[in-house]
């Protein structure tokens, strides 16, 4: 190591400068084994935690630690401002946010625009990304290594953005967020929390799901005036 600290002498000392440093959930054996050479846990995960917005946009941009690299167009940061309270996320680019760069830009992505308007929210005033920062072919789900491999990322999004509240979008989402396999219809209409940041949580559906299920969408409105609730309560 060319500091010549150890790993844990870095951590001890990230610690003292009041970087908290997220680690990895552990992984039942047998998951991840997609990004098993390059997903491990080492001293990355404290470079990660050191970089700023436009250092970890560059780190993410230049990513090869799962095989989705391979398949990309480009990576899909996220958008939005930076300095928001509200944070989205969602899944996992599709074939047009590969081609453009952003997040939401498809059907779905002009659903969510609505919705956010609907609580007096914009694409500007909020902060949207995916648990993935790239295209899975043929938009599949995200295999659970994919999803191990970008956590990082994600996880360094919410410590410089620190929202006041995280709205997931759609199962993929808000399973790997609350760590669960619990169904959206059980994990909507009520308050959840980031375990290593305190941050409210609110899950509803994807707009994907919505457009193809249009009477589920008074339950979406339900969980945005909730989320907005959640988001005004003092702390
Ligand atoms: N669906 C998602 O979950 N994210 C996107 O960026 C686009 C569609």
């Amino acid at each position: 190591m060319s500091n010549g600290l150890t790993n844990g002498e870095r951590l001890a000392y990230l610690a003292a400068m009041g970087i908290d440093v997220f680690a990895m959930r552990a992984r039942p054996a047998g998951e991840g084994q997609a990004v098993a050479a390059t997903a491990d846990a080492g001293p990355a995960v404290t470079e990660v935690a050191l970089l700023d917005w436009s250092g970890l946009e560059r780190r993410v941009a230049s990513c090869t630690r799962c095989e989705l690299h391979r398949t990309r167009t480009q990576t899909v940061f996220g958008i939005g401002n930076r300095q928001a309270e509200w944070m989205v996320i969602g899944e996992a680019p599709g074939a047009e946010e590969d081609r453009r760069g952003e997040p939401f830009v498809g059907r779905a992505g002009r659903l969510l625009d609505e919705m956010l308007r609907a609580v007096g929210l914009s694409r500007d005033t909020v902060f949207i990304t995916n648990i993935l920062k790239c295209r899975p072919p043929g938009n599949r789900d995200p295999a659970q290594g994919e999803a191990a491999a970008c956590r990082r990322y994600l996880e360094r999004q919410i410590e410089l953005l620190s929202p006041r509240l995280i709205l997931a979008v759609g199962r993929i989402a808000a399973q790997q967020l609350l760590g669960t396999e619990a169904p959206v219809g059980r994990l909507r209409g009520r308050l959840h929390h980031l375990t290593q940041a305190e941050i409210p949580v609110i899950v509803t559906y994807h707009p994907a799901y919505l457009l193809r299920s249009p009477t589920q969408k008074r339950k979406a409105w339900e969980d945005l005036c909730l989320a907005r609730r959640a988001a005004t309560r003092v702390a």
